[in-house]
């Protein structure tokens, strides 16, 4: 009975804050579209709390009428969100604590994963009228901000980039493909333009533009890309007084993926591999299925270096992050493998535990005498 205990892994401590944390994990079911009620689909998910889920296969209507008491397969996860679940309490409920985290140093990452058409897009971004957890986020930061301005000074940037085909390629300002490199603070794409924000209504606009750049597909002409991955990237800068009066600088980074559809990696065979697109899109999904693997399963090496997408995400996954997982999903029974397989990735996802790390926190200067002490207050002033 103590197998469990030594398989504890290594980076769990004992004290509470320092301890790793695993990746929290939510699913959202999106409403019933109209071209899958109009094909005649059947509902078989069912969500009956706040956390359990009941997938349900019905192969046709006489199994349906007999298995519809039976309960199907169970899940659960940190929360599952029904069909009206609105954008405003998926936001409190998955990416509120990331936020306030990033303010004090920390990293944090949110990532949407499911099959095309799933809803990953609109939990992520949304529309003008509902705006999804990536506004909802920077709307959040400033308004915090805004309450905080008196303790110090802060500064937010953005950038917005889209992993499409292997190539990495700016959103916000489109042209050459981006070369990725490393440099202290972890993988970075050199040249990527880093956008500092003011308020919430320019970021909304920038965003909506940053995904109409999103690579389309050849073959579904007004339709985003379903195999391109967006990241946004928000790296808040923070400069403060400690109690001593050290002027302290943190630097926090929240990154929000909507990943490409999922069915991807699923339709796995010989002829999908043989095209080029097909084996690069499937390299990047299927890396981060094998790093989602070998973190649950404890291993040493972790292979992020197998994709660009995994490279970028290296510090979302493994590292001193607080992850999040929204997996998104279907209700109709049309799309019952794909809901099948994003489910059984999210009831993986929950096993992934993350590294312990304190706040990305660096002592500036730390002032000598009341004459220095008096002179950098000043010039925090004046910043602000
Ligand atoms: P994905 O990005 O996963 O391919 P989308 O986010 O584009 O999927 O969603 C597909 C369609 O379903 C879109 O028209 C979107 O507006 C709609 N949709 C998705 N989720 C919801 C939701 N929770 N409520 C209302 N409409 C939604
Ligand atoms: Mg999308």
């Amino acid at each position: 009975k103590n197998v469990q205990e030594l398989e504890r892994p290594e980076t769990v401590s004992e004290n509470p804050s320092t301890a790793g944390s695993r990746i929290l994990v939510f699913v959202r079911l999106r409403p019933m579209a109209k071209k899958e009620k109009e094909a005649g689909s059947r509902c078989c998910v069912r969500i009956v709390n706040r956390r359990d889920l009941y997938l349900t296969e019905f192969a046709n209507e006489n199994d349906y009428l007999r298995l519809k008491r039976l309960r199907g397969r169970h899940f659960t996860f940190d929360a599952s969100f029904a069909d009206n679940a609105t954008q405003q309490e998926v936001y409190s409920t998955t990416t509120v604590e990331l936020v306030e985290a990033v303010l004090q140093g920390r990293n944090g990452s949110v990532f949407c994963y499911g099959a095309t058409g799933a809803g990953k897009t609109y939990t992520m971004l949304g529309t003008i009228e509902n705006p999804g957890v990536m506004v909802l986020a920077i709307k959040d930061l400033f308004t915090k901000i805004r309450q905080r301005s008196s303790d110090g000074n802060h500064s937010v940037h953005l950038s917005y980039l889209e992993v499409y085909n292997e190539t990495v390629r700016d959103l916000l300002s489109p042209g050459r493909p981006l070369v990725l490199r490393e440099d202290k603070q972890g993988i970075v794409a050199a040249g990527l333009t880093q956008y500092r924000a003011y308020s919430t209504d320019e970021v909304m606009a920038m965003l909506q533009q940053g995904n109409q750049n999103r690579t389309t597909e050849p073959t579904r002409a007004n339709e985003t890309s379903s195999r391109s991955h967006a990241i946004l990237q928000v790296v808040v800068e923070y400069r403060v007084k400690d109690a001593a009066m050290n002027v302290v600088n943190r630097v926090g980074k929240l990154s929000l993926i909507d990943l490409a559809g999922s069915e991807r990696a699923l339709a796995t065979d010989q002829r999908t591999l043989r095209s080029l697109e097909g084996a690069n899109i499937n390299r990047s999904l299927l890396a981060l299925s094998s790093c989602i693997n070998a973190l649950v399963e404890g291993k040493k090496h972790i292979p992020y270096r197998n994709s660009k997408l995994t490279q970028l995400l290296k510090d979302s996954l493994g590292g001193a992050c607080n992850t999040v997982m929204i997996a998104n999903i279907s209700p109709s029974n049309l799309s019952f493998g794909e809901t099948q397989n994003t489910l059984h990735w999210a009831d993986r996802a929950k096993e992934i535990r993350t590294k312990a790390r304190e706040a990305n926190e660096e002592l500036e200067q730390a002032p000598e005498s009341e004459a220095d002490r008096a002179k950098l207050l000043l010039e925090l002033q004046k910043e602000n």
